[in-house]
């Protein structure tokens, strides 16, 4: 039987109308936050050009078990074809978009010191996790965590920074969740296997973790091939999590499987 996944289609341009306001009374550079090269007529922090390119990535359906791309009309059971028989260690998965245009330039200065888009990454964050069907089943955010080399070449953990600004009556934001092996930086085009082989085994727990039996969402600025979220799953579920989603800026790598 096929049936249609949840219809996301406009709910991104219907949330930018409702909040381009409030975000104004955080945001107000006189240029784009993102470009910097035009001037800001709406309040919001970026450009028409940057708020087109925006809507035209976070509109699309996707598959909320995978977070890539998909047709209703080819979806069956709420799952799509590209990921039916992939091995997927967590729970459902919500993206506020596609990485392209500028929610990929957002994404990547993001985490190269520009840690003043963090009011609009947040924004993003919130509204996609406000379509997610599991918001009221969270007891932690875990951002994925950087190894303590790269955290501190970098001065802090973009994940960390989303997480920490998330709108939610109860849960809690918990590090508790460490990267214990320095990865390679992953290459777009590295392949699913150097992928998931260059992160096994990264990721540990600290000791006296409150994961037991409880409920988690992952939180990441870009989803490839799944891979580091499929491990820090793996090892939050070995450690007794009951359930873990994710929660991501972006998703890339469509066609990979
Ligand atoms: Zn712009
Ligand atoms: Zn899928």
């Amino acid at each position: 039987m096929i049936t249609t996944p949840n219809r996301t289609s406009n709910w991104f341009a219907r949330a930018v109308s409702d909040t381009v306001g409030g975000l104004g009374q955080l945001l107000w550079p006189a240029k784009c936050v993102n470009c910097g090269r035009h001037s800001v007529e709406r309040g919001s922090g970026l450009c028409d050009d940057c708020w087109d390119g925006l809507i035209s990535v976070c509109s699309a359906d996707y598959c909320r078990r995978c977070g890539r791309d998909v047709s209703p009309y080819v979806a069956r059971e709420g799952v799509c074809l590209s990921c039916r028989g992939e091995e997927i260690h967590f729970d459902g998965i919500v993206r506020a978009g596609r990485y392209a245009e500028s929610l990929q330039d957002m994404v990547k200065a993001f985490k190269n010191d520009k840690t003043e888009l963090d009011s609009i990454m947040v924004w993003l964050a919130d509204t996609a996790l406000e379509t997610s069907t599991f918001f009221q089943d969270i007891d932690f955010f875990v951002p994925v965590p950087l190894h303590w080399r790269k955290r501190l070449r970098r001065g802090y953990n973009h994940s960390y920074l989303v997480a920490i600004g998330l709108k939610h009556p109860t849960a809690k934001v918990n590090t508790d969740l460490v990267r214990i092996r320095n990865t390679k930086e992953q290459p777009t085009m590295m392949t699913v296997t150097a992928r998931a082989k260059n992160v096994a085994g990264a990721f540990a727990v600290r000791y006296r973790h409150p994961f037991a039996g409880r409920r988690i969402c992952l939180v990441d600025d870009i989803k490839t091939t799944g891979a580091t979220l499929n491990e820090c799953a793996k090892t939050l579920k070995e450690e007794g999590a009951s359930k873990v989603f994710a929660l991501v800026l972006s998703v890339a790598g469509q066609n990979m499987m």
